[in-house]
């Protein structure tokens, strides 16, 4: 391996954003014919797919056993109320933006009457909550359900945690086996998340060069305004709302977002906050010195429930439609749209994607339904033209946040090291150990 020195001995993120950068030069240099490159980053997508499940299994339940319960109900009360709140904020951002710059405006399109209608499709919120509870553990995890497994998980580590105080010798001796065996786990499986990062560089030119290959001239496009709002849209909540709650929490937004960027990073590029899920849980131990108790659990959830990037993308592109059918959005239907979207971020998987499906929902709730032939369906194609493109930013921007919010909630229970944030950032890779 002599003639890889290079490559191993210069420092990840730069091979990474090296990567990047010749990646997005690739695609539009070679256009669609750059997809001969595109196995090479499904199996950096694939690699992170296949860790995501164990990882999530060994540090929560260890996280879990770790913490005492009562604490661990206040951990998890805390995020969700931060969650929904700057979810909340991030739709308004995007439907701001969106009034501002006015995407689609004179686009006029013409079709089939546009399908105008009145019903009210809303998310089901109960069968969410209901389906978090798993009829089978094993096929939760075994399908890659996060929600569901992170309920198995908690009560097992909560059960564990008991049983580790126990009065008898025998059951306490069990319950530390059990424990012992999951920490073990979650430390093989960071060093794993670390082998999988040396080939990030590789996957992540692929990833790009077959985005900007296939897409990247539309964005420059009719469709820019709708790029540009949303990518602004997200630097301002980026900015504002997080850099806002961190500063309350009195955390560097700067040094914070130094010490997130792998994560951010390795975000944008795969799109999936789930897949991001090793890499982010490896941030939050190695560069940000919180604690598995907090981060086990508020990584999980947020890679589900936390997406404010898609919040605001579905802010902007309703607003998008609304103009380029001809019949801008009213004041009434853009609070729906607030609500549709916070609620429908809830249930919406963290895989690449998944926001275009939910603006589906979203359009429908304030009665613009997608059905062929009518100009609704055609400005949704529009935006879905360009749906990788979107992806991307509003990815980093989920996985950065539930990063955010976790720094916060460890802030505030004291649960993050401190020493750790005077010092320089370690230069060595997540999971990567002496
Ligand atoms: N890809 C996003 C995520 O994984 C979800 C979305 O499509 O908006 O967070």
């Amino acid at each position: 391996m002599k003639g890889l020195d290079w490559y191993f001995k210069t420092n990840l993120l730069v091979r990474i954003l090296l990567g990047l950068i010749l990646g997005a030069i690739a695609g539009l240099i070679f256009g669609p014919k750059i997809v001969v490159v595109s196995p090479l980053g499904d199996i950096f997508v694939r690699l992170l797919k296949m860790i995501v499940m164990p990882v999530v299994m060994f540090t929560l339940i260890v996280g879990a056993a770790s913490i005492h319960p009562a604490r661990l109900g206040r951990v998890g009360v805390k995020a969700l109320v931060i969650y929904m709140i700057t979810t909340a904020c991030a739709v308004a951002l995007g439907l701001i933006m969106g009034n501002i710059f006015s995407p689609g405006k004179g686009l006029e399109l013409v079709g089939a009457a546009s399908a105008f209608g009145k019903e009210l499709s809303q998310p089901s919120l109960i069968d969410t909550l209901v389906n978090i509870v798993p009829k089978n553990p094993f096929s939760a995890f075994s399908s890659g359900n996060i929600l569901p497994t992170i309920f198995f998980c908690i009560i097992f580590g909560i059960g564990v945690a008991f049983l580790r105080e126990s009065e008898e010798e025998r059951v306490r001796d069990a319950a530390n086996t059990v424990f012992k065996f999951f920490e073990g786990g979650a430390e093989v499986m960071y060093k794993v998340v670390n082998w999988i990062l040396q080939y990030a560089p590789i996957g992540v030119f692929a990833l790009i060069a077959v985005v900007f290959g296939k897409q990247g001239a539309e964005a420059f496009g009719p469709l820019g305004i709708v790029t540009f709002s949303v990518y602004l849209a997200l630097a301002v909540h980026m900015v504002l709302v997080y850099g806002g709650l961190l500063a309350i929490f009195r955390i560097h937004p700067l040094q914070f977002l130094t010490r997130a960027k792998e994560a951010t990073i390795t975000a944008f590029v795969t799109r999936s906050s789930g897949g991001t899920l090793p890499v982010t849980l490896g941030v939050a131990r190695d560069k940000m010195g919180i604690s598995r108790g907090v981060y086990s659990f508020t990584l999980p959830l947020g890679a589900t429930i936390n997406m404010d990037g898609t919040a605001i993308y579905q802010g902007v592109c309703a607003i998008f439609v609304g103009f380029a059918i001809g019949s801008p959005l009213t004041l009434g239907q853009q609070m729906t749209v607030i609500m549709t979207a916070v609620l429908a971020s809830i249930g919406t998987a963290g895989v690449p994607g998944a926001g275009a499906i939910m603006l589906l929902m979203v359009l429908n709730s304030v009665g613009l339904k997608v059905e062929p032939g009518t100009t609704v369906a055609m400005a949704y194609a529009m935006i879905f033209g360009i749906d990788a493109l979107l992806d991307m930013g509003r990815t980093a921007l989920n996985v950065t946040g539930d990063l955010a919010v976790t720094s916060c909630v460890a802030k505030s229970e004291k649960e993050i090291d401190e020493n750790l944030w005077g010092k320089d950032i370690p230069a060595k890779a997540v999971g990567e150990t002496a």
